[in-house]
């Protein structure tokens, strides 16, 4: 299986150990001809503004929307999944605009930048999830086909719709592959 990681800024080369470690292969993504082929894409943290802007520049916001609009599965983790959402609270910034989702962009106050806690993860099994967040956005709403897989602090803070996958956190930055391998179980099963 052959995972993309958008590689344009932030977290991508962390996803990919993650990906490795789960037995997927992987490929940096930057240019529109680096999709060609792939089985899924994951979208890493980063800055949210300016992903969207180099999406843009580099020509991927529509190819990448056109792909996923045809089946291709992506995660998205902390910006990845604002830039999954179609709405953004109080913003114009683009985005894919592909889940039914608003979120709220740096919501967990300011005091507290980042944090690590356990969230329960029902689809993950007993076992809670080591959750690590940086200037996380959570989901604020989400329409009818979106379904919530956790949420902390009563924030939605992962969910899913269809082949799409989005956590407010960062599961690449801990050792705890469950997360990447649920992804993964849903791409080579197709269960979405
Ligand atoms: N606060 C960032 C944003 O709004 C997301 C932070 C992250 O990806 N770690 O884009």
């Amino acid at each position: 299986m052959l995972v993309g990681v958008l590689a344009l800024q932030g977290a991508f080369i962390e996803h990919e150990k993650s990906l490795r470690a789960c037995g997927a292969e992987t490929r940096q993504v930057r240019l529109p001809g680096q999709l060609k082929d792939l089985d899924a894409l994951v979208i890493p943290g980063g800055e949210s503004t300016t992903m969207g802007k180099l999406l843009i520049d580099y020509q991927l916001l529509e190819p990448i929307k056109e792909l996923a609009q045809n089946g291709m599965p992506i995660f998205g983790t902390c910006a990845g999944l604002i830039m999954l959402s179609k709405d953004v609270v109080g913003s114009k910034q683009p985005t894919l605009g592909l889940m039914d989702t608003s979120v709220q962009r740096n919501a967990f106050g300011r005091q507290v930048d980042s944090f690590e806690t356990a969230v329960s993860i029902p689809v993950l099994g007993g076992k809670s999830y080591p959750a690590v967040f940086i200037r996380a956005p959570y989901i604020q709403s989400v329409g009818p086909g979106v379904e919530v897989l956790a949420a902390y602090d009563e924030k939605i803070v992962l969910a899913r719709q269809g082949s799409l996958l989005a956590a407010a956190f960062h599961p690449e930055l801990t050792d705890d592959l469950r997360l990447h391998q649920y992804f993964l179980s849903l791409v080579s099963t197709k269960k979405f």
